[in-house]
């Protein structure tokens, strides 16, 4: 087959001890803890989850510094655990859920708050105050081989070096596995996929200049600038 322009690169994540993880989609789940899901205005009894999506070129490396983004005047910051997939499937059982992961990494959901909250109230998509260019910042993948799969443990933001957000992943209101399993009804999922696990209360601005400290007890730290 010949393809007429050449074809788009595969955005990959570096692994921690060598290669790069190869991504295909990305999917974030929203509110997935009881007291951001209160800060946003929401009752954070067990509904069920729901999804939106990034590109999968939104990925942004640790250590780089990005451009404020475009259109935006609040710009936030909301920290997660992000999950890397080796493995596919539909109507996967959470039991068998975790057979499909590959590694963890901690990664920031950058958004256009004030976009979003216009698409809020206008009922429009979220696709441009969540899916922009270099909106999914992450650190190196820690394989599970190596890590095993975090259920507990602390999860951090720092800016400048201040806390902003503090957590711990036993708050998750949906964990890893029931949110595989539940996401999987929805999509094929594939090798490549990444999820965004929702993040702790305690989101707020990221301003020109910031520098920003992402943690997840057990993985590489993620860190990069906006300039
Ligand atoms: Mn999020």
């Amino acid at each position: 087959m010949a393809l007429v322009i050449a074809a788009p690169v595969i955005p990959t994540i570096a692994v921690v001890g060598g290669g790069e993880f190869p991504v295909r989609r990305i999917y974030c789940v929203g509110r997935n803890y009881a007291a951001h899901a209160r800060e946003m205005g929401h009752d954070p009894n067990r509904e069920e989850p729901f999804f939106f999506t990034k590109p999968a070129d939104a990925v942004f490396p640790s250590g780089g510094t990005m451009p404020y983004p475009s259109r935006t005047s609040d710009l936030h910051h909301e920290i997660e655990l992000v999950v890397a997939l080796k493995a596919g499937g539909s109507d996967v059982s959470a039991a068998k859920a975790l057979d499909l992961v590959y590694g963890y990494c901690v990664g920031v959901d950058l958004t256009r708050r004030d976009l979003q909250n216009v698409a809020k109230k206008m009922q429009r998509p979220w696709d441009l105050s969540k899916g922009f260019d270099r909106s999914a910042p992450v650190s190196p993948i820690s394989p599970a081989a190596k890590v095993g799969h975090p259920a507990k443990g602390a999860i951090w933001l720092k800016i400048n070096g201040a806390d902003r957000q503090t957590g711990d992943l036993a708050d998750m209101i949906w964990n890893v596995p029931d949110t595989i399993a539940y996401l999987s009804q929805f999509v094929a999922l594939a090798p490549g996929d990444l999820i965004f696990t929702g993040t702790p209360e305690g989101v707020g601005p990221v301003n020109r200049g910031d520098r920003l400290h992402g943690h997840v007890d057990g993985l590489a730290d993620l860190t990069f600038t906006v300039a």
